[in-house]
């Protein structure tokens, strides 16, 4: 590192994953431990906030700052197949995990939507999965960490050590101090393929009928809804469950299906090279090519026989939106937004109808909205609880509009006793955060950042955006 200032560091701009929001940042990426210590001692001393960032998969302003330090180059990861535990430095990408240890016969128990995150990224959001409903976030699922925090102290968390560190700093979205260090343990599977079975949907009561049905057999299960649907058919879509196949089961057998090259996505789709689909994407980015490409989803599902099923590797089935790289530039330059409730099993099927005509209304349908089921989880500021959550895209290219119907529709969830997720925000105000967390929640949050961080160091953009008046 150079002897320089920190604050006269060369700024680079950065964004989040949906490219609507960028900042200019100050950017360190040290290459191991003891260059992340000094670049967190270094910023302390000259009064810089630190923003830690991962891979930069959240898609709003997450991982932006004033100095943004970026562990992803952090990758050490060793795994013990007899246990099943891996320890992993915090740049370890979830793809860098599952591909160490399927040949093992172990899957990450809880993935996102993507391979890319980093594990530090997966903790400090607290990612939840396709398997929401029975494995809960990520977090649930950490043997340990080790936190750098603000005074240069390396604290060993876990359950059991400084379990009120452990459930905050773990969706505490690099508040609270960085990840050094992370031990996580993963999930014994018979086979690299699952038994996949798509569910049709023609109403968004039928969807949620359907998804409840399936709920106690299945492993996973996830709903695409078709949002541009109006009418006896708004909020028709489809589910895919997804089942582990037991010992024996596999027709390929395990020795074959576990290989990390047997979980390939494929390179080209309808025989197009996936690297230039998203150019295919673009004239459809508006309301009505959306129409068009979502109906033609819809309609595709006809052609599956119903309630047949069929084996999908992990990777494909885990990470269908890696199956097209790049698509967020079909977005243009003014980028896109995720807005992603999560509504009370009591409340939900209203609340989502709700958003989705207010959308409809206002001529800004999402392009893509996608459903899940979650379960409430022991830690403290988090976005899990009994009931459902709705993730929707926006394009971002009529920026005033689209906040004003976000506010809209977070008044709309917190009326129904709902809360948000910082992975996926862009839009939030202090006062919604104070609404869907409670003052009570967020109290102890904040008394654990004076704690740990009294002079503030670790500051991201989301942070201060968010952080309810007064700030500490
Ligand atoms: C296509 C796509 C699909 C997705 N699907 C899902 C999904 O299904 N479920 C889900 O829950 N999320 C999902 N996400 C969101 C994503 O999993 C989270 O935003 C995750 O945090 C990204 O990890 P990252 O490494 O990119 O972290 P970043 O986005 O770079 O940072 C995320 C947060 O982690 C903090 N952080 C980074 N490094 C450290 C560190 N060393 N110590 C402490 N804090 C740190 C940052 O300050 C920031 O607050 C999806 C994102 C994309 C782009």
């Amino acid at each position: 590192m150079s002897d320089a200032r920190l604050s006269s560091a060369p700024l680079r701009v950065l964004g989040g994953f949906g490219q609507a929001v960028n900042a200019a940042c100050r950017y360190l990426a040290p290459r191991d431990a003891g260059e992340l210590a000094e670049a967190l001692a270094r910023a302390s001393r000259e009064g810089m906030a630190v923003a830690l960032r991962g891979s930069g998969r959240s898609y709003g302003d997450a991982a932006l700052g004033d100095l943004v330090v970026d562990t992803s180059g952090l990758r050490d990861l060793s795994f013990d197949p007899a246990t099943g535990v891996a320890t992993a430095g915090p740049g370890v990408t979830i793809e860098q995990l599952w591909r160490e240890a399927l040949p093992h016969g172990y899957w990450p128990a809880v993935v996102p939507g993507t391979m890319a995150p980093t594990l530090a990224g997966c903790l400090a959001a607290n990612v939840h999965g396709k398997n929401a409903f029975r494995a809960g976030p990520t977090g649930e699922h950490v043997e340990s960490f080790d936190l750098l925090t603000a005074s240069g102290e390396t604290l060993r968390c876990s359950p059991t050590e400084r379990p009120e560190i452990f459930h905050a700093a773990i969706g505490g979205f690099g508040a609270l101090g960085a990840f050094t260090r992370v031990q996580i343990r993963l999930k014994k599977i018979e086979s690299g393929l699952l038994r996949v079975e798509p569910i049709r949907g023609r109403s968004l009561a039928e969807l949620f009928d359907r998804f409840e049905e399936r709920l106690p057999a299945a492993d996973y299960l996830v709903g695409w809804i078709d949002a541009t649907a109006s009418g006896a058919s708004l909020g028709r879509g489809q589910l895919h469950q997804g089942n582990y196949l037991s010992a024996g089961e596999d027709p390929e057998g395990p020795a074959s299906t576990l290989r990390v090259e047997r979980q390939g996505l494929p390179g080209t789709i309808f025989g197009v090279p996936k690297g230039i689909l998203w150019r295919f994407l673009r004239p459809f980015m508006w309301p009505p090519g959306m129409r068009l490409l979502n109906l033609a989803k819809y309609l595709a599902g006809y052609l599956q026989p119903a309630g047949k099923s069929y084996l999908q590797s992990h990777v494909a089935f885990a990470f269908l939106l890696d199956y097209v790289p790049d698509w967020r530039r079909a977005y243009g330059r003014a980028g896109f937004i995720q807005f992603q409730p999560f509504v009370p099993k009591e409340t939900a099927r209203e609340t989502f109808r709700e958003l989705l005509s207010l959308c409809q209304r206002e001529g800004m349908p999402p392009f893509l909205a996608v459903l899940k089921r979650h379960r409430p989880d022991p830690f403290l500021l988090t976005h899990g609880l009994d009931g459902w959550s709705l993730a929707m895209d926006f394009p971002a290219a009529d920026r005033e509009r689209l906040w004003a119907l976000c506010h809209r529709m977070s008044e709309r969830v917190l009326d129904a006793g709902g809360r948000f997720y910082f992975a996926k925000d862009a839009v939030l105000r202090p006062l919604d955060v104070e609404r869907a967390f409670g003052r009570e929640r967020l109290g102890r949050f904040f008394e654990l950042k004076r704690r740990l961080d009294p002079g503030g160091l670790f500051q991201t953009s989301l942070w201060r955006r968010v952080a309810p008046p007064p700030p500490l």
